[in-house]
């Protein structure tokens, strides 16, 4: 019999110091603590994987004894300036979603310089650096209640056009804001990924969950978020507002800029 793996999939969005009234989401990690996450993971015996194992191992196939997928939504310049060479340092691949009609897009006025998305010629610079492009639709709307042709456009015309800049069709989506629904997850795998992934949540293969890594973790909330258990303890906590605020006065919030 294969022993099936269970893989750590971790969901980060960009790097770099952003001040929380231009990020409220808290969306963007500090590159110093970002490092000292990828030095953690190392130190706790995680390894890394690229997306081609992960899909092995999803079907059942070996990998390392503590797997761990490294994931980046909506392509800002800073995976490749600032993720990457910490990840490269450390032989450490990992997977960039980005929606190829948002190419090149500039920050309106009042934004963060670091919502600055990469253009062609940058997406298709990063599996040189070690990570593998996905498919994160083609504008980033939600897919959830989506009509036909926007559906289409959101998967079969994105895999094409990340084809086109790329030279290789994506294997993988994630979706806009983790929202999917039953016609979304059936457009994802007609148009050919392999698996999909959502944030929280989890419905089959084309709707894997992950864990988020934000602004105001401490190596300690990561270190916790390591655990196997962390997925389900999150939705409890999601369900319950008061203890999610008890267990964030425990584990403590790093301080925003
Ligand atoms: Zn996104």
């Amino acid at each position: 019999m294969r022993r099936r793996h269970r893989t750590l999939v971790l969901m980060y969005h960009g790097l770099g110091t952003v001040p929380a009234a231009l990020d409220p989401p808290n969306n963007f990690v500090p590159v110093a603590a970002f490092a000292a996450q990828m030095d953690h993971l190392q130190r706790r015996g995680f390894t890394a994987v690229d997306e081609a194992t992960y899909l092995d191992m999803l079907d059942g196939g070996p990998g390392p004894a503590r797997p761990v997928l490294i994931t980046f939504d909506d392509g800002y310049v800073s995976v490749l300036e600032d993720a990457a060479p910490v990840l490269q340092r450390r032989g450490m691949p990992a997977l960039c979603y980005v929606s190829p009609g948002l190419s090149g897009h500039v920050p309106g006025p009042g934004e963060s310089p670091a919502k600055q998305l990469m253009d062609d010629a940058q997406m298709r610079a990063l599996p040189g650096h070690g990570i593998d492009l996905g498919c994160h639709s083609w504008v980033h709307d939600s897919m959830r209640g989506m009509a036909d042709p926007a559906l289409a456009q959101a998967t079969t015309a994105a895999r094409t056009e990340i084809f086109r800049i790329s030279g290789e069709h994506p294997r993988t989506f994630a979706y806009p804001f983790g929202h999917h629904d039953s016609r979304a997850r059936e457009a994802v795998r007609t148009a050919g990924f392999e698996a999909a992934f959502a944030t929280y949540d989890g419905h089959g293969r084309h709707a894997l969950p992950r864990v988020d890594v934000n602004t105001t973790d401490t190596l300690r909330s990561f270190d916790l978020k390591l655990r196997r258990a962390y997925p389900a303890a999150r939705q409890a906590l999601s369900a319950a507002p008061a203890a999610r605020r008890l267990a964030h006065s425990v584990v403590g919030y790093a301080p925003r800029a």
